[in-house]
């Protein structure tokens, strides 16, 4: 029986898919270890009870894993947001693959899958396109701009990322010289006041562009001009600050950017390229994270798609039309649908930017608008986490296309999803794992499915 502080010693044999390690006791309880690799013996401090299970960190590694590497992040542990950079890229990959697999054979009821192997990155680090840090207070009232500590909502004060772009923290530099040179109030989550929420941030990796957003609680800012003056001063190197913008957020909520826009300097969006198609981004838009992986993705989308010209294809969960666009050059009409109006504007703007005229956009949830289109021959869906709609997944059902290419970025809600269609009329061909999100535990994979036809 163990308890709250014991300390025992553990052959770390799986992990969660939260990225524990997984191991067990000589009476069998299963112990999840933070900071556990697979194959490591570890010495388990143990946090918390349950009935079956228990909870613990790694206080010593005994015999580490052959897997296990040093995190390139001074504080990966602190932070939380790699929970996976003390393993090995390889062997992350391995097991992103391995829990896809598994998720599609028992959530999803398909035995056997289809699978191929797992598209990782050649570089795995500086690579996210889109930043975002919170400003906060510490107790001697020195503002810090940095990442939420683990499991909590303290500010630690560190820009310095290894899977961000390196720009940021001369941005964050900026940014905190000006709140202290001008005494401008932080907000504080517990009583909803002061004003700077978050510095969010993005660029265009092909064209260089980089846009600065501060989210604030209020309408205005400051000294506005100083603000401005301060960022567009910078030397970014090769990139340039094309967008500083505010988005106000009054709400008393985790959610980081509220609805409204104002921009202080160059247009409210940035551009970028993915393979040739040039793109549109605004701070409220939806844009994959990783670009280089985004173009694999999206290819992989367009060969599962098997397009000749002549088809009519839904693009659902479209956001600015990045998926569509790539397929309406190979098809005969993209209906692409969104939920996100500013979006869908993007998306609009993104197929004529590209002289794309057989792209369609409509804003609405896809299970409601979806109903209304024409009758399409290939369908490619891209939700979010929570998966498709059980209304939506019937309008698929029942208009029967030829071919459905899923694009998910959780392997759980994918698998549920696929034991409806896979019950109701489709088969799945093929199943890619891309990972889009090294070193967290998240994972993107790209499904065909066909109708199944009577032989
Ligand atoms: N295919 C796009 C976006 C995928 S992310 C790309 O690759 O860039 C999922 C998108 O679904 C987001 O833009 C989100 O705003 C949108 N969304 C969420 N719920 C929706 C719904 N019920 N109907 C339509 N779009 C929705």
């Amino acid at each position: 029986m163990l308890n709250k502080n014991d300390e025992v010693e553990l052959k770390i044999e799986d992990l969660s898919k939260d990225g524990e390690g997984i191991g067990h006791t000589a009476d069998g309880m299963t112990v999840f270890v933070m900071n556990g690799v697979p194959g490591d013996v570890v010495l388990a401090h143990i946090t918390k009870v349950k009935k079956t299970c228990a909870f613990s960190f790694a206080k010593e590694i005994l015999k580490p894993s052959a897997d296990r590497v040093e995190p390139k992040c001074p504080v990966a542990r602190l932070c939380g947001g790699c929970s996976l950079q003390h393993l090995d890229y390889k062997a992350q990959l391995g097991f992103k693959e391995e829990y896809v697999r598994s998720c599609i054979e028992r959530i999803g009821g398909v035995k056997n899958p289809p699978m191929e192997p797992i598209v990782g990155m050649d570089e795995p680090f500086f690579f996210r396109n889109k930043a975002q840090f919170p400003i906060g207070i510490d107790r001697d009232g020195k503002v810090v701009i940095g990442f939420y500590r683990h499991h909590s909502h303290d500010v630690v004060d560190n820009a310095t990322c290894v899977i961000q772009g390196a720009f940021n923290e001369k941005i964050v530099d900026a940014i905190k010289r000006y709140i202290e040179t001008y005494k401008v109030s932080v907000y504080d989550e517990a009583t909803g006041k002061g004003l700077m929420r978050h510095v969010f941030t993005r660029y265009g990796k092909a064209t260089g562009e980089v846009m600065v957003c501060l989210v604030i609680n209020g309408d205005t800012l400051p000294k506005e001009d100083a603000l401005v003056e301060m960022l567009l001063g910078l030397d970014l190197g090769d990139l340039t600050i094309k967008s500083i913008c505010i988005n106000i957020n009054k709400a008393k909520t985790n959610v980081i950017l509220g609805e409204k826009l104002k921009s202080l300097f160059g247009d409210p969006w940035i551009e970028d390229l993915i393979g040739d198609v040039r793109y549109r981004i605004s701070p409220l838009s939806f844009y994959q994270v990783n670009p280089g992986q985004t173009k694999k993705l999206y290819d992989i989308a367009l060969n599962y798609a098997g397009l000749t010209g002549c088809e009519v294809v839904w693009d659902l969960y479209c956001g600015i039309g990045t998926i569509s666009l790539f397929l309406a050059r190979a098809a005969r009409e993209v209906y692409g649908v969104e939920i996100v109006p500013e979006a869908i504007e993007d998306a609009k703007l993104n197929a004529k930017l590209n002289g794309i005229e057989n792209a369609e956009f409509f804003v609405g949830a896809a299970e409601d608008v979806a109903p209304k289109l024409k009758k399409p021959d290939v369908i490619v869906v891209d939700p979010p986490r929570k998966g498709c709609d059980e209304k939506l997944l019937e309008t698929i059902i029942n208009v029967a296309p030829k071919r459905l290419v899923y694009v998910s970025c959780d392997p759980a809600t994918l698998a549920r999803d696929l034991k409806i269609l896979t019950e109701s009329g489709f088969v799945l061909k093929k199943a890619r794992p891309v990972d889009q999100f090294g070193h967290s535990t998240h994972c993107e994979v790209c499904c065909e499915l066909e109708r199944f036809r009577k032989s």
